[in-house]
This record gives structure tokens, C-alpha cells and sequence, in this order.
């Protein structure tokens, strides 16, 4: 921090040492994501456009946890994108929310080839670092959204339709869980369970204090 940054901070009341833990948070959050984008731990990275490291608001009370990439995030480095990304942009207005006012990542970074499912190793080798994004953002409540965030955030093979409606944890977070919105673009009469969960995750939203 230079003299003319300390003289403005002191002209507006705020201590130096109170401005410095955002700057050390915003050093680890472009730490991490300068990690993401030069791993090449499992392998993913030879058949990758680009890594898909997160979006939203840093200080999102909500969290959605997606599986993986697909054609059009690995293309554009953003996640849910293309049909399923406008079906969970509606999902979120349905509830109040918007995609910049929600933080969502995936379990992987990295697009696999032909949208196939994550690997075991895959998802052992990524996941640190969606969950130093959850450590960063300390989000009130996460959703996972389809079977393999569900299975991986809950350690369990629980069929989601058993998982959804109930209120987990993940490291003391809780958690919450719904169908991923590409699983209801082929399945639509599951829409409406999908808005139920939705529901519940505005309700819990709203009575969660952290
Ligand atoms: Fe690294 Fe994850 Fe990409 Fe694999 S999927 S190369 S572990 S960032």
C-alpha cells in the first residue's frame, strides 16, 4: 500500500490493517484462479479449450456446484452456458435471483472429452480446488445441481431423487440439491420437482444466518 493510498484511508476513517485482509483475499482468489488455469494434473488439460475456474458475486449467499464443462462453457470459459445455462438462468429468476447474484462453479474445471462423466481420479484431483472456492466464499448455502456434484459434495451414491428436499451439509455448509437443468431439458416433467427444490432453497436461504 503506497502514502497516498494510507492518506486516503486515513481521510475516510478506515485503519490500514482493516484494509488489508481484503487485499490478501484478493491475492489468494487470483492465486487460485492462476492455479486452475496452469494445472494439468489429470490429464484434461491436453483436450481443453480453456478452464472453466467459476462466475458471480464473490459474496454470493448462494453457491450452485455443477458437474463439468460442457461444449459451449469449455468454448467460452464460463459455466452453465448455451440451453441449460438459460434454463438455470429462469430456474434462478423463478426464486429472485440472478446469475450475477449467485457464485456457481463446477466440481471439474476442465471439459471431458465428449461430455463423458468425471473420472474418480479426475474428481479427486480438482476438487481441492472448488473447495478452497467454498472455503473462500463462505456462501450461506450451496446446490448442487445434478447427480455427480450431489455424489461428490454428499460422499454418498444416493439417488437424487432421494437426496432432493432434505437440507445437508457439506463441511458444516449446508447444502441442498436439485436435478441439473440439462437432465430437465430431456426429462421436463421433472421441472416442476426442480421448482419445488427451488422454493425450498429461497425458504433457506432466508431463515440461514452465518
Ligand atoms: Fe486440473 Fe481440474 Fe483441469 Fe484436471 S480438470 S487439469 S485437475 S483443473
Amino acid at each position: 500500500m503506497d502514502t497516498t493510498q494510507l492518506y486516503y484511508l486515513q481521510a475516510m476513517g478506515i485503519q490500514a490493517w482493516q484494509a488489508q485482509p481484503n487485499r490478501q483475499q484478493d491475492c489468494a482468489w487470483q492465486n487460485l484462479q492462476n492455479s486452475v488455469r496452469a494445472c494439468t494434473a489429470c490429464g484434461l488439460d491436453k483436450t481443453r479449450t480453456q478452464t472453466v475456474f467459476g462466475v458471480g458475486s464473490r459474496s454470493a449467499s448462494l453457491m450452485i456446484i455443477g458437474e463439468a464443462p460442457g461444449f459451449y462453457e469449455d468454448q467460452k470459459g464460463e459455466p452453465f452456458v448455451g440451453r441449460a445455462g438459460q434454463l438455470l438462468d429462469a430456474m434462478l429468476q423463478a426464486i429472485g435471483l440472478t446469475r450475477d447474484s449467485v457464485y456457481i462453479a463446477n466440481i471439474l474445471k476442465c471439459r471431458p472429452p465428449e461430455n463423458r462423466d468425471p473420472s474418480a481420479l479426475e474428481v479427486s484431483l480438482c476438487t481441492p480446488f472448488l473447495e478452497k472456492q467454498i472455503a473462500h466464499l463462505q456462501p450461506k448455502l450451496l446446490l448442487a445441481v445434478g447427480r455427480i456434484a450431489a455424489h461428490y459434495l454428499l460422499n454418498t451414491k444416493t439417488s437424487l431423487g432421494q437426496l432432493r428436499g432434505k437440507l445437508h451439509e457439506f463441511h458444516k455448509t449446508p447444502l441442498l440439491v436439485t436435478y441439473h437443468p440439462a437432465y430437465l431439458l430431456r426429462n421436463p416433467k421433472d421441472k416442476a420437482k426442480a421448482f419445488e427444490d427451488l422454493q425450498l432453497t429461497r425458504r433457506t436461504l432466508e431463515h440461514t444466518t452465518v
